[in-house]
């Protein structure tokens, strides 16, 4: 294990996924590790004002190089919505299978299914700020079809696939999605960057 980084999150879901991605490249630090209790409120209108936010605020109070995401699921027929709000789409709760009741339900009776994930983080070492994008495109299935990952993945289908996000092991939808996309692009990043070690 050589380099460590502050990924701002208490997510266990993407702590771990990150963690398997990186391998023994990095070491990865949750907030809780980092001494970070409070939550960081998210008050930007896009993805990357709030990956942004985050961020520079773990960075101003800990010092450590950090990086932080976040995610949206935008769906065309409700013009880009949930996005920015999908966390608390149905409320202030984060909730998710009233989210996903809520963008049922607006989807009612509609055609078009389409929608993205898309995952923005923003990478902060030595005060310079990098940003990563990565994006799922797929479609909202009309119910939940199985019991893994989280948030909205028992109702999205990514294109390609026959089963839903939640219906894949984590190895498989990390290869494929939004933030698997966008972690891969950090990774290639910080291996040039930073000279990591290859992956053992
Ligand atoms: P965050 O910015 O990563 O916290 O994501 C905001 C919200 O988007 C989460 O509360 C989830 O509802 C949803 N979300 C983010 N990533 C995923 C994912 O990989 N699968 C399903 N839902 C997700």
């Amino acid at each position: 294990m050589n380099y460590k980084l502050l990924f701002v999150t208490n997510n266990r879901h993407k702590l771990g996924e990150i963690q398997k991605l990186a391998g023994d490249r990095l070491r990865i630090i949750s907030m809780n590790e980092a001494g970070i209790s409070e939550d960081i409120p998210e008050t930007g209108e896009t993805l990357e004002s709030n990956a942004s936010l985050k961020s520079w605020y773990a960075y101003h109070k800990t010092g450590l190089n950090c990086f932080a995401d976040d995610t949206g699921l935008e769906t065309d027929a409700l013009n880009g919505r949930p996005g920015v709000f999908s966390a608390r789409y149905a409320g202030p709760d984060n909730d998710h299978i009233k989210n996903i009741e809520k963008v049922l339900s607006e989807l009612q009776g509609i055609k078009n299914r389409r929608a993205r994930f898309r995952t923005v983080i923003s990478l902060i070492i030595d005060k310079q700020e990098y940003f990563f994008e990565g994006i799922a495109e797929g479609e909202i299935l009309h119910e939940c079809h199985g019991d893994k990952g989280f948030g909205y993945d028992p109702v999205f289908r990514p294109e390609g696939y026959e089963c839903s996000f939640a219906e894949m092991d984590m190895d498989q939808k990390n290869r494929i999605s939004h933030r698997g996309k966008a972690i891969q692009k950090l990774m290639e990043f910080l291996q040039e960057n930073l000279h990591l070690q290859n992956p053992s």
